[in-house]
């Protein structure tokens, strides 16, 4: 069997496509499709595997006809690109499997699909693999069933060639799940962990690619089962000691890593420099809402501030458009943000997404108007809103282009060298980030704008001459600042 994995594009310029990041990073997309690769280890291995990332790569005629199956896996903000790749193999004759959560809900609005394969594939792809074999296979395989991690195997690095040039951070996952139950998100309440010989394996297996810098442990939340996630820590920590330090990671967690001093100590000693925290809102009732309890316990701005002083950079995801949200709530965010040292902040208007408890409710109160986007720089959403949704739009459009103003991004920059101090750092500078911070000089110090220009140069002099440990970090938050600043350009 020929099988030929498409990784559909992600087509809008979002938050999330980091594509003005990449170009500085001297790659061509952020991340490699992990969930494609982790599918390509549990085939069998007699059957011939080729792998198309249409974020870095062109999709081309010959190699669907090469192939009997083309198994195609995207998110939400991929939809309007796997349609388009799903109409291409439709017409050139070739089968289509689909899996991931662009196709989790609305199976009839992709009627070229032939096979859609969804759930977590450790429970159900051996079913398929077998049906397909025998040639009877069904329409729809799904799974409520939860697979143990430990059965998870190894991704099959080896089907991306040139990874270097391709990708500016490549990704481990060591848990799915969260124990926690906020309204609006649809990942499931049950932590699996892989074992912390599993991660070793896996940093063996991104080593052997030649690959050294950045590494994202995509987790829905590392820390929700603190006992599992020291285990992995200590294993990743003693895995770098051992290979003197060549990746740096980061990863997802929830804010109460700030009142876990063994938990920060172990992830800055095993190379962690970076956390992004869902800290959603400045109101209280609004975080009551979403029963986003372990927010409302704690004092947020107090917590990025424990965590930047103990080495980890954190980015912030905020939502606006919650049915309790108060009219201030654009305002008490802009002023939320330029005090913290956050320089990172995803704000997003609140969409329901399908299989979470706030669409269920919208549902029952008759409020949803469509498919959630699944874009994070989308300046709309699909319920009736509490709050007036021209305001609300306004108000949104208001946060995104006063935060990525040249002067406010600044002003946050300055809080990074006052409150950021990095763990002492085990990880060389690469040859690749130096690359990067010349490039960085070229387009954001001399092509860019004047007050673009302005801003990077002293954001770098200041850094230099007060904290200079800090200096390598102030240059990445520069480049983002560059990322968002175009993509907050582009909200119309
Ligand atoms: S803490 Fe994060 S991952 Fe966990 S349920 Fe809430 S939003 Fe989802």
């Amino acid at each position: 069997m020929k099988v030929l994995l498409v990784y559909p594009e992600f087509l809008d310029d979002t938050f999330w496509s980091f594509k003005n990041v990449v170009k500085i990073a001297g790659a061509r997309a952020g991340f490699p499709p992990l969930g494609l690769l982790t599918i390509a280890a549990m085939l069998p291995p007699v059957w011939e595997l080729k792998l198309v990332d249409m974020n870095v790569e062109k999709l081309r005629d010959k190699l669907i006809k090469w192939a009997d199956y083309v198994f195609l896996s995207a998110m939400m903000a991929q939809t309007e690109s796997a349609k388009r790749v799903i109409a291409l193999c439709n017409k050139l004759g070739i089968k289509v499997v689909a899996g991931g959560p662009a196709f989790a809900s609305d199976q009839e609005d992709f009627p070229g699909v032939d096979h859609f394969v969804l759930g977590e594939a450790e429970v159900i792809l051996p079913q398929f693999i077998k049906d397909l074999e025998e040639g009877q296979a069904r329409q729809i395989y799904s799974a409520d069933e939860l697979p143990d991690m430990a059965t998870t195997p190894v991704p099959m690095w080896s089907l991306i060639k040139k990874i270097k040039k391709k990708y500016a951070s490549l990704i481990v996952q060591a848990s799915r799940g969260c124990p926690f139950h906020c309204e609006f998100c649809n990942v499931n309440g049950v932590q699996r962990y892989k074992t912390p010989d599993q991660i070793s394996l896996e940093l063996d297996a991104i080593l052997a690619t030649g690959f050294r810098g950045a590494v994202f442990v995509a987790d829905d939340n590392l820390i929700g089962n603190r006992t599992e996630a020291k285990k992995i820590l200590i294993a990743m920590e003693w895995w770098q000691q051992n290979h003197d330090y060549p990746f740096t990671f980061s990863t997802q967690a929830s804010v109460n890593l700030a009142n876990d001093e063994y938990m920060m100590q172990l992830m800055t000693g095993a190379g962690f420099t970076m956390v992004f925290l869902g800290l959603e809102t400045t109101s209280k009732a609004s975080l009551q809402e979403c029963g986003k309890k372990q927010n409302e316990k704690c004092d947020i701005a107090e917590a990025v501030r424990i965590l930047s002083n103990r080495g980890l950079l954190v980015y912030g995801g905020f939502i606006v458009g919650f049915d309790n949200d108060p009219d201030s709530v654009f305002d008490d965010l802009i002023d939320f943000l330029q005090q913290s040292p956050i320089c990172v902040a995803m704000v997003g208007i609140l969409q329901a997404f399908p299989n979470t408890k706030l669409h269920e409710r919208l549902e029952r109160e008759g409020r949803l108007t469509s498919t959630a986007s699944g874009n994070n720089s989308d300046a709309s959403t699909n319920f009736k809103t509490r709050m007036n949704l021209d305001a609300l739009v306004a108000g949104y459009k208001r946060i995104i282009r006063t935060i990525y103003s040249p002067g406010k991004y600044y002003e946050r920059i300055l809080n990074i060298i006052k409150y950021y101090k990095p763990a002492e750092m085990q990880s060389k500078i690469k040859m690749r980030d130096i690359m990067a911070f010349l490039r960085s000089i070229w387009y954001l110090g001399i092509l860019s704008s004047w007050k673009v220009r302005q801003y990077y140069w002293k954001a770098l002099i200041v850094s230099f001459f007060s904290n200079r440990a800090v200096f390598p970090k102030i240059v990445v938050m520069l480049v983002y600042g560059n990322h968002f600043m175009k993509v907050a350009e582009s909200i119309e």
